[in-house]
């Protein structure tokens, strides 16, 4: 998949570039995206700490933004995870190495998912969080697991998807990506729909991420505005456990199973695979990362061309550690900030929608932001506050986004080595051996 949130390409030359246009093809399109929002960070946080209050003025250019993104939520949840669900056809097809690769795929998941779950706890970013003009939920009685699993099962999926009643339409997408799989061949037709829609929403998505340098602007003048710097408090608290997170899980969590599953050591796995590294955190897309992780696969870590070509382009769509661990953690500082008391039932339901949220977030900058709805209905935050959170962390994306790309990277590569272990496909003098250059 091509890398279609990414920043736009340089110019060609083939453009006259004088005139007006030419001036705000140099100057704006032709600059990097991230640069762009950070430039919209620092002018709104400037502006929001002069004008104080009278920032409320300019919200709406930010809510204009976040209510693209709310357009957007259910049609990309159930293309991504229908397509998801119906691209794991190929894990059939694979046979042994295919069930070993999906099942360490979604282990690892799981594991990032408590791993945010646990941080979120821990580090209670949320605590104390002051949403300016929100009207809090009236939340009943958390409901029961039972009553939980009861409500995600629609009595009409089109009227679940009609009302953006999110877990439903998870539940249903997974329905329809499992019959998909099951008619194999005949559906292969349905399985290129959904991953057309898909595709054509993630082309709606960098079309909407163009404005996202001026709803940041606005969001973060409010933010400054209204609550002050204090709120640099909270976000610096939730990197914190996202740093600490991701750096959990790539060096015990998949140290560990390099060293305990796989049995081989860990030192020539992280020095071989800087280089996917590197891409991950500079372009926070793993779909930019794949090429380069194949090399280092089998240039490097000595995994076969066949275990290669078979776990890494399956682990850049569906294994997402860094995404996963990330929209738990931001779970987790949702319920903090609005409130919420999380029963041990949520949670669990938080973890299992995690891990589908991170199946089938697409592999480009900043999609799980987009897929935050899901997880959030959950904890039984209305759209409203769901809006509120995405315009809150929005204009920090980028950083954090760069942060949980890597996880997501070296999870792939850490089932390669594993699963190329497992099947006598891996070359192990060339893997300990230093990578040459
Ligand atoms: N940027 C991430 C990736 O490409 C996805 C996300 O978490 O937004 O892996």
């Amino acid at each position: 998949m091509s890398d279609l949130a990414s920043d736009p390409a340089p110019d060609d030359g083939s453009q006259k570039t004088g005139g007006l246009g030419g001036l705000v093809r140099r100057y704006w399109l032709d600059v990097t995206l991230w640069k762009r929002i950070l430039l919209g960070l620092m002018l709104g946080t400037v502006l929001g700490l002069v004008i104080g209050e009278q920032a409320m003025g300019i919200k709406w250019v930010g809510d204009l933004f976040v209510r693209l993104i709310r357009m957007i939520v259910t049609p990309l949840v159930f293309f991504s995870i229908v397509s998801g669900i119906a691209g794991m056809g190929d894990v059939k097809r694979l046979g042994s190495i295919g069930a070993k690769t999906l099942v360490m795929y979604l282990a690892l998941t799981a594991v990032a998912v408590s791993v945010g779950l646990s941080l979120g706890v821990l580090f209670q970013p949320g605590a104390g969080m002051d949403f300016v003009g929100t009207t809090p939920q009236v939340l009943g009685a958390a409901p029961t697991l039972g009553e939980y699993l009861m409500s995600i099962v629609p009595l009409n999926p089109f009227a679940a998807l009609n009302e953006g009643n999110i877990p439903a339409i998870i539940f249903f997408a997974i329905l329809i990506g499992l019959g998909i799989l099951i008619i194999g061949e005949p559906a292969a037709p349905a399985a290129r729909l959904f991953q057309i829609g898909s595709d054509i929403m993630l082309v709606l998505v960098r079309v909407i991420m163009e404005l996202a340098p001026f709803g940041v602007f606005a969001l973060v003048a409010w933010v400054m505005g209204t609550s002050g710097p204090s709120t640099f408090v909270h976000v610096f608290l939730l990197a914190v456990a996202l740093v600490l997170g991701c750096a959990i899980q790539t060096l015990i969590v998949h140290g560990g199973v390099i060293r305990l599953i796989a049995r081989l050591p860990v030192v020539p796995f992280f020095r071989d695979i800087a280089d996917a590294v590197i891409v991950a955190f500079s372009t926070s897309s793993s779909a930019a990362v794949l090429p380069v992780a194949m090399r280092v696969a089998e240039k490097n870590l000595g995994v076969s061309h066949t275990v290669a070509s078979t776990t890494l382009p399956l682990g850049t769509t569906l294994s997402m550690d860094g995404t996963a661990l990330y929209v738990a953690l931001l779970a987790v500082f949702s319920a903090q900030a609005f409130g919420v008391d999380m029963t041990a039932a949520q949670y669990l339901m938080v973890g299992l929608v995690c891990v589908v949220v991170a199946v089938g977030t697409a592999p480009v900058p900043s999609a799980s932001l987009f897929m935050l709805a899901a997880v959030l209905q959950v904890i039984g935050l209305s759209a409203e506050q769901t809006a509120l959170v995405v315009g809150f962390i929005l204009p920090f994306d980028r950083i954090l986004d760069m942060t949980r790309t890597v996880p997501n990277a070296t999870s792939d590569l850490v089932v390669a080595v594993t699963v190329a272990r497992w099947e006598g496909e891996l070359d192990e003098a060339s893997y300990r051996a230093k990578p040459v250059e």
